[in-house]
């Protein structure tokens, strides 16, 4: 595969550097061989390269598009594992990359890990994700890829992801840079789900794959899509906690994904 030098660019951007096989090698699908942390001159290079910033689209990144667009799961993991675009590398426990069964047709959509997040290397583990979990347990959803849960149908399973990988040290809200040198593992994250729906929750998620900063209260309620891929808006978890009011509401969108879902409603 030949790689343009814009994607070259974006993947230096991420801490990324192509890995040219052995011409005696038959042609691999092309692998971003992430950067060693450890390999220091490169490391210095990337994360140079990384304070720049990479140009925020006005669009959704498009998963085509992307220098990812190659990798499966198990490189896609690796290159967020050993991700070093930006910053927040230098702060973080370990990268969150996400959970769930690879064949789930729900996707839930967060902000970024907190500080139990960053311990357990898992999205949503907080009071925020307990939170998250009754939601879906409400409908007979699960995060759970367990073997335990072979009954569940991939109806039933839900994938769970931020729009950061990283904690933002002290839990600040994302940066416009953060956001942007991270977008491209959410965007493969999407691409490979293939998910039937879309759960947005908060203003990052919306901001990154809708490319909105309207108020959650005036996207939530109606079915929006991103890349073809239907989406629903809702309040963020963590935010419930502190507006049980709204919870309702809450409930009123995770009801609309689940008729979008199930093909009840377009
Ligand atoms: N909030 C998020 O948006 N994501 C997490 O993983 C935890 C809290």
């Amino acid at each position: 595969m030949a790689w343009s030098e814009h994607q070259h660019a974006q993947l230096r951007a991420m801490g990324l550097r192509l890995w040219s096989p052995p011409a005696a090698l038959e042609e691999p699908a092309a692998v971003a061989a992430p950067a060693p942390r450890a390999a220091a001159p490169e490391t210095t290079t990337s994360t140079t390269l990384a304070r720049v910033a990479l140009p925020r689209s006005p669009q959704p990144a498009t998963a085509t598009a992307s220098p990812l667009a190659a990798l499966g799961w198990p490189e896609l993991r690796a290159a967020v594992a050993q991700c070093q675009a930006c910053g927040l590398c230098e702060s973080r426990t370990q990268t969150v990359f996400g959970v769930g069964h690879e064949q789930a047709q729900w996707m839930v959509v967060g902000e970024a890990p907190g500080e139990n997040e960053d311990k357990q290397g898992e999205p949503f583990v907080g009071a925020a994700g307990q939170l998250l979990d009754r939601m879906l347990a409400a409908l007979k959803l699960t995060r759970s890829s367990e073997d335990e849960e072979g009954d569940r149908t991939p109806a039933q399973r839900v994938y769970i992801a931020n729009t950061l990988k990283c904690r933002p040290p002290r839990n600040r809200n994302p940066s416009p840079e953060e956001m942007a040198q991270c977008e491209p593992f959410l965007v493969r994250q999407i691409e490979l789900l293939k998910p039937r729906i879309i759960l947005a929750m908060g203003r990052f998620a919306v901001q990154a794959l809708l490319r909105s900063d309207e108020p959650i209260g005036r996207l939530r309620g109606r079915v929006h899509h991103y890349q073809g891929v239907p989406l629903v808006v809702t309040y963020h978890p963590a935010y419930l906690l502190r507006s049980p009011l709204d919870k309702a509401k809450a409930w009123e969108d995770l009801c609309l994904a689940a008729d979008v879902a199930e093909g009840i409603q377009a």
